[in-house]
């Protein structure tokens, strides 16, 4: 898209602000705004205009369907499309759509993992119309955002808790602001989700089951050359991958999605796409459609986009970074201020985040565990497993000064007023990043890096935004009628005793080293190396306590979702245990026995002549060897995965994946990419790793 192109068509498929203040009746329009921006209930009268409006609109766009969006617990999106005709008695058709259809749907909830939620409760669920989150037109279906609960209220999705708990940090930051003079209207959150992929070309893709079952290679010898050369990140990008990726700016622009910056990541064959940030769930839903873009329009460039978060071994895996930051009537909370009390504002935030992420550090790593971000966490590419928080040089400084109660220097001035330091001007723009950190501190906001690549990005900001909401109803409760210098002497000791309480989160050194580790253990931060290790965290009795008291998840919703979770895990190593066993037996097996028959044949031809052919002897019996170790690798693995899979309780069946399903893998991996590493090319049955990943 040209320049004009590009304001011109910029959400032209979605239902913006703008157009609905074109298409609506002004007081529709106010009552709807008050719904958006106060969280007012709806009336049906008022959805019936808003349904009829947003039907005529996606009429005009060429919409012949829509469909509810949702999040269910699998973290992709999901969609049935009904289309607007309504029979008519003449035999024609009119193109319908009411208030009812805008703000619920009825799907059938039964098909979507629950963690055992419908059993307890309803049979059925329901998706409910957020109308925080635009509607849009993709594929010639409307499509209407939405929550996805059961009958009896409990939430079935990602974006339910989601929303409870910007709701639970909007409504506790606006009490912290209270005390400092500000009466603001709206708290929301913001997130830059940073999302990091890797491209394939598509026939390579579709000749490796394992890539298109798992997402993943779970075969594959070392390449020649790695990511070592460090000569991709931030590389020319290559013609293909440019158009691919200029398509893809297009379709997300029209969707209204502010796709920013692209570029070449540190591993060969890896991009990222990032985002400018919005309004929490928003960008996350964003994120969503961005993934889904990235997937489907990667075949019309011939490639296969691969979103796992580690698709290939030797070479680094996949992130998404979550920025994140708190905005009151539009001012980002986590600049540092411009005056002592601003400075003072900024250190009750900087505190309460601080000491959110030390309390909830286990729920943090929880929040981002998969069996696939368990091959990043902690394999010295990613921030390691243990979740810690780092400042940066200076506003480190500025917290040690707080704790030790020595003067911060900054401006020349040290102190103000009641001893509110001012904080260095250089802060704004703190470049020092330091890039094995989990939790740091960016200038303006914080961006946790742990969160895997495939994953919906709910779950982190859930924990985050009921973790600081739980801080500012600390801090809000403490300080609710003290005032002006009492107010100013009290905030500023709760910032010190909370910055000293929690000063074992905060870590400014190397995340990867051996070293980190121990010290992490000295201080008694949790290490939970695997998922089955995090997950039960989820359920112990205080943090069900701390998510229900802030009416984020019930108890029923916390099982359901640890459940649901451990159902996952153990479902996707079953799925990679199966695929190998397919490989083994139907491709390699075969494969490697043609090579050595044809070697062999050689050999006893060569033997009629008289010749001895000692290397290729040799060679017969190394393969031969490998068959025999492959077959054997196959047999245990098998029995070991139907050994897992008949564990009934959730929690056992990833334990016994873990230690002994996984180790299994391992061994035949290691036996059939030995024999990669000796077999012809011509006779290997799929594309190796020197072919996939240095030609896209
Ligand atoms: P990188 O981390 O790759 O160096 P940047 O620091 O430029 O990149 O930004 C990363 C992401 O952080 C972008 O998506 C950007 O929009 C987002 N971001 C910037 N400010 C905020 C904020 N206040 N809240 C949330 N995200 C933000
Ligand atoms: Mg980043």
């Amino acid at each position: 898209m040209g320049k004009d192109k590009v304001t011109e068509e910029y959400g032209s498929l979605l239902f913006t602000d703008k157009v609905m203040q074109e298409r609506l009746p002004k007081p529709t329009y106010k009552e709807l705004t008050k719904v958006i921006k106060e969280g007012k209930a709806l009336d049906l009268d008022i959805a019936n205009e808003v349904a009829h409006a947003m039907k005529e609109w996606a009429l005009e766009k060429g919409a012949t369907h829509y469909a509810h969006w949702f999040q269910p617990l699998t973290g992709i999106t999901s969609e049935k499309h009904d289309s607007f005709i309504t029979p008519k008695d003449d035999g024609s058709v009119l193109m319908s759509f009411s208030g009812k259809e805008l703000i619920q749907g009825e799907p059938d909830a039964s098909s979507f993992p629950s963690g055992g939620l419908r059993a307890t409760f309803e049979a059925r669920g329901y998706t409910a119309w957020d109308p925080t989150s635009p509607a849009f037109i993709k594929d010639e279906v409307l499509c209407i955002p939405t929550a996805f609960i059961s009958y009896t209220g409990e939430a079935l999705d990602k974006k339910t808790p989601l929303l409870r708990s910007q709701v639970a940090l909007a409504e506790q930051a606006k009490r912290v602001l209270k005390l400092f003079g500000k009466d603001v209207t709206s708290v929301i959150t913001t997130v830059g989700p940073e999302q990091e992929y890797f491209l394939v070309k598509e026939e390579d893709f579709q000749k490796r089951p394992d890539l298109v079952l798992t997402g993943r290679t779970l075969f594959g010898c070392a390449p020649a050359k790695g990511q070592e050369l460090e000569e991709h990140y931030f590389g020319a990008i290559r013609p293909t991958v440019n158009a691919f990726m200029k398509e893809v700016d297009d379709e997300l622009w029209k969707l209204g999605v502010p796709a920013k910056t692209k570029h070449n990541e540190v591993a060969p064959a890896q991009h990222e796409l990032a985002p400018i940030f919005e309004q929490g769930s928003l960008a996350i839903d964003d994120n969503l459609l961005a993934m889904e873009k990235l997937k489907l329009l990667a075949t019309h460039h011939d490639l296969a986009c691969l979103q796992h978060e580690k698709p290939f071994d030797y070479v680094n895996g996949s992130g998404k970074h979550n920025n994140w930051s708190v905005c009151a009537d539009g001012k980002n909370l986590l600049e540092p201020g411009a005056n002592p009390s601003e400075n003072l504002q900024f250190l009750v935030f900087l505190a309460g985040l601080v000491a959110a992420v030390d309390k909830h550090a286990d729920l943090m790593r929880v929040s981002v565990s998969s069996a696939g971000n368990d091959h990043r966490l902690g394999a010295n590419e990613a921030p390691p497993a243990i979740v810690s928080v780092f400042l940066g040089d200076e506003l480190d400084a500025v917290v040690e000064g707080l704790i030790n109660d020595e003067a911060v220097e900054a401006h020349g001035k040290t102190r103000m007023d009641l001893g509110v330091p001012m904080l260095p001007d250089v802060l704004q723009d703190n470049t020092d990043r330091n890039r094995t950190s989990p939790f740091a501190f960016t200038g303006n906001k914080f961006e946790f890096r742990m969160c895997g690549s495939q994953q919906n990005l709910s779950d982190p900001n859930v924990v985050l935004n009921t973790a600081v909401a739980e801080e500012c109803d600390e801090f809000a409760s403490l300080m609710e009628g003290k005032e002006g210098d009492e107010f100013t002497a009290a905030a500023l000791d709760w910032v010190k005793k909370t910055l000293k309480a929690h000063h074992r989160i905060i870590f400014e050194g190397n995340g990867y080293s051996e070293d980190w580790e121990k010290e992490a253990e000295r201080r008694g931060l949790p290490n939970f190396k695997t998922t089955p290790d995090a997950l039960p965290q989820m359920i112990k009795p205080e943090n069900i306590e701390f998510f229900s008291k802030y009416g984020v998840l019930n108890e029923a919703e916390v099982h359901a979702r640890y459940v649901s979770k451990a159902e996952q895990y153990a479902k996707l190593l079953n799925i990679e245990a199966n695929t190998m066993v397919d490989m083994a037996k139907r491709m390699y097996l075969p494969a490697i026995s043609e090579y050595s028959s044809s070697i062999a044949g050689s050999v006893a031809t060569k033997a009629e002549l008289g010749i001895e052919a000692r290397a290729e002897r040799e060679l017969v019996s190394e393969l031969t060897g490998g068959i025999d170790a492959i077959y054997d690798a196959v047999a245990d693995l098998e029995s070991k995965n139907s050994d897992a899979r008949d564990i009934e309780d959730p929690q056992e069946e990833c334990d016994a994946y873990r230690d002994s399903v996984i180790p299994a893998m391992d061994i035949l991996r290691a036996a059939v990419d030995e024999m990669e590493t000796i077999v012809a090319d011509d006779y290997w049955p799929v594309p190796s790793y020197n072919s996939m990943l240095f030609w896209v």
